[in-house]
């Protein structure tokens, strides 16, 4: 949504009325800390009518597709035999769509992929970069080959932070999947017009379903859990030189008291 739209939305939340048996009021997205419960009240109740003024119908339109689909599941079985078959219908047929109604929010204004905001070399790099740079250049001039970027915009145009970037205040758009790995990216770099990120890698712990094995739901939600969930030690022995156009993931973290709990965002606009 853009700036506009939600301050609308926002101002529209917070006159509502709400039915007496609602434990919580809404209170408004710019807030944090919104409780599960004013989510799914939220979302089944008032995110269709508010927004079908602020937003193309066609994109309320398949957002219905999910708020029906949902209730239908989760309430009385309102078409009887059929509610779930319904409600199955919906949710496909919403699944199916979902990359294209999106498609079209996408920036009018596409700036150019790449590594940029240029630094100097990361402290905790001056001991091995010689190594790093002779893995991949023959040549014998290093500090006139190898350049150092914070910051990276990938074609999708998002924009991948590294700790370098100490702009970033307390977000954390520098931890990311790639391949079957995660970690800190801690530079971008380029060399001989290959464009790099040097990740600090935190190594796997557990798997997070093993947190759930003494439940009924263990079966089903074992694989799905562990696609979505990854659990890493909080230590790290070992850097990894990665392609930046290799396939990187940006990714949530949790951090816990014993470990993190990172999950990789595959839909960017799932959080806009
Ligand atoms: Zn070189």
């Amino acid at each position: 949504m853009k700036r506009k739209q939600r301050i609308l939305l926002d101002k529209k939340i917070s006159v509502q009325r709400f039915p007496h048996f609602f434990n919580r009021t809404i209170r408004t997205l710019k807030e944090t800390h919104l409780k599960a419960t004013e989510i799914r009240n939220f979302l089944f109740f008032f995110i269709l009518p508010m927004v079908r003024n602020l937003i193309h119908y066609d994109t309320v339109a398949h957002l219905g597709l999910f708020v029906t689909g949902i209730r239908l599941l989760h309430g009385p079985r309102v078409f009887g035999d059929k509610t779930a078959d319904v409600a199955h219908d919906l949710l496909t047929t919403f699944y199916h769509d979902h990359e294209r109604q999106y498609e079209e929010l996408k920036p009018s204004i596409v700036e150019p992929a790449g590594v940029f905001d240029e630094t100097t070399i990361p402290v905790e790099l001056v001991q091995m970069i010689s190594s790093v740079h002779a893995s991949i250049c023959q040549c014998q001039v290093l500090n006139q080959c190898i350049k150092f970027y914070r910051r990276f915009r990938h074609k999708n145009q998002i924009i991948f932070h590294s700790l370098a970037y100490t702009k970033r205040q307390s977000s954390v758009s520098y931890f990311v999947k790639y391949n079957s790995l995660f970690g800190s990216i801690i530079t971008f770099m380029s060399c001989n017009d290959k464009q790099y990120a040097i990740i600090k890698r935190y190594p796997i712990k557990k798997l997070f379903s093993d947190y759930f094995v003494s439940s009924p739901y263990y079966g089903r939600l074992m694989k799905p859990l562990d696609t979505f969930f990854f659990v890493l030690e909080k230590v790290s022995f070992q850097f990894d030189l990665v392609d930046v156009y290799s396939s990187l993931y940006m990714c949530v973290v949790i951090e816990e008291d014993d470990c993190l709990i990172v999950s990789p965002i595959s839909v960017y606009h799932e959080h806009d």
